[in-house]
């Protein structure tokens, strides 16, 4: 691996109140307090985005969100803009994550015109791809993750290209305890930087983090973790806890 600081993400979905956001925060850091070598950062729901800026704030945890709309402002009820993520003091943004593909219609366009504007307004976005079972049992694997990565990462140049950070979560691996094997979670990543450098140039391909995420647990962090193009670990159900989450911080940091 070159000189990629590993990133934890944790991405709480729908889960944790402010109050529970808070809890976990105040038992969470002293865990990982004084850990070098790794970069996390928490996702909560919005409503926690703001008590998780405050309670993070002079520690080495970052603020992420879950989602964004690509527009600034203006009659889009429901929906959360860049600005509003920047002013409450997010780095991050999940973007394309399988569940909001599957939920709530998201597709390579709109996951596209997302990492566009996350870039515009200086958010980091972390880009999700990954097959489904089907479609890893039919040997398409590489297809999906090709259709994919281009659709989502379209027009940008090698500049913004190196703002950002891939999640390979093959779906079939998110929330089912069944994680990939490392060295097939290996040679996806690989294939992934492949067609990063396709686009923005081998340099470029190679600073760019490339995290794998799919029923990460303390238990399997360190082997997925020591595959040369696994550069963390985006971790849903596992961070939840926060003994097992600052357990992956650890071994992401060994
Ligand atoms: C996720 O939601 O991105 C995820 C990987 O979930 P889990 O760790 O629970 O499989």
């Amino acid at each position: 691996m070159q000189d990629r600081k590993p990133l934890i993400a944790g991405n709480w979905k729908m889960h944790k109140t402010p109050a529970e956001a808070l809890a976990f925060v105040r038992d969470f850091l002293p865990r990982v307090a004084g850990l070098a070598g790794v970069e996390v950062v928490l996702c909560p729901a919005f409503p926690a985005l703001v008590t998780l800026a405050g309670a993070l704030a002079g520690s080495p945890v970052a603020l992420g969100a879950q989602n964004m709309y690509w527009e600034e402002r203006g009659a889009f009820t429901g929906e959360v803009s860049p600005p509003m993520l920047v002013a409450t003091g997010c780095r991050y943004v999940i973007l394309g994550h399988s569940e909001r593909r599957q939920h709530f219609g998201e597709t390579d366009v709109s996951v596209n015109l997302k990492v566009k504007a996350a870039l515009r307004h200086g958010l980091l976005p972390i880009v999700c791809v990954g097959e489904k079972l089907e479609e890893r049992e039919a040997g398409l694997t590489q297809n999906v993750i090709a259709t994919q990565v281009r659709g989502a990462l379209e027009g940008l140049t090698p500049n913004e290209g190196r703002h950002l950070v891939i999640a390979y979560e093959p779906v079939w691996a998110i929330g089912t305890g069944r994680n990939a094997h490392p060295e097939d979670a290996q040679e996806v990543n690989a294939y992934i930087r492949a067609l990063l450098g396709e686009q923005f140039g081998p340099g470029v391909a190679t600073e760019i983090r490339i995290q794998y995420g799919g029923s990460v647990t303390p238990a399997n962090a360190q082997e997925l973790l020591a595959q040369p193009d696994i550069d963390g670990a985006l971790v849903g159900g596992a961070s939840l806890d926060p003994e097992s989450f600052a357990a992956i911080v650890r071994a992401a940091a060994a």
